[in-house]
């Protein structure tokens, strides 16, 4: 399961910022996650209840912070939002498009104790 990598590596990540601080506990996670970063949030967040147990993290709470997608057409130039990669332009049907927003997947701020 992707998801559960991927909460896997977010643990990992935020004890380690954790632990360079010197902190014991930590207190929020904020994450960043992009509406075409291809996660299934649901999956994400059972993943993540079970990867933070025994972990600084097991107490912490997760902010999720959800980012839209957003598309420009490299014919016409137009921005669009995207809400998922097979969207053409709505302008002229092109699907030459540059994802600008919604590719996010990270970590944003960690608050240790
Ligand atoms: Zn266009």
């Amino acid at each position: 399961m992707h998801e559960l990598s991927i909460a896997q590596s977010i643990v990992e990540i935020a004890e380690q910022q954790a632990q360079s601080r010197n902190a014991s506990e930590i207190e929020e996670v904020e994450l960043e996650i992009g509406a075409l970063a291809g996660i299934e949030i649901s999956s994400l967040e059972f993943a993540l209840e079970t990867c933070v147990k025994g972990t600084m993290l097991e107490n912490a709470r997760i902010v999720r912070r959800d980012i839209a997608g957003e598309g420009c057409c490299s014919g016409c130039g137009r921005q669009f939002p995207l809400e998922n990669l097979f969207t053409p332009c709505p302008a002229c049907g092109s699907y030459a498009i540059k994802v600008l927003k919604g590719k996010e997947l990270r970590i944003k701020s960690i608050v240790v104790k």
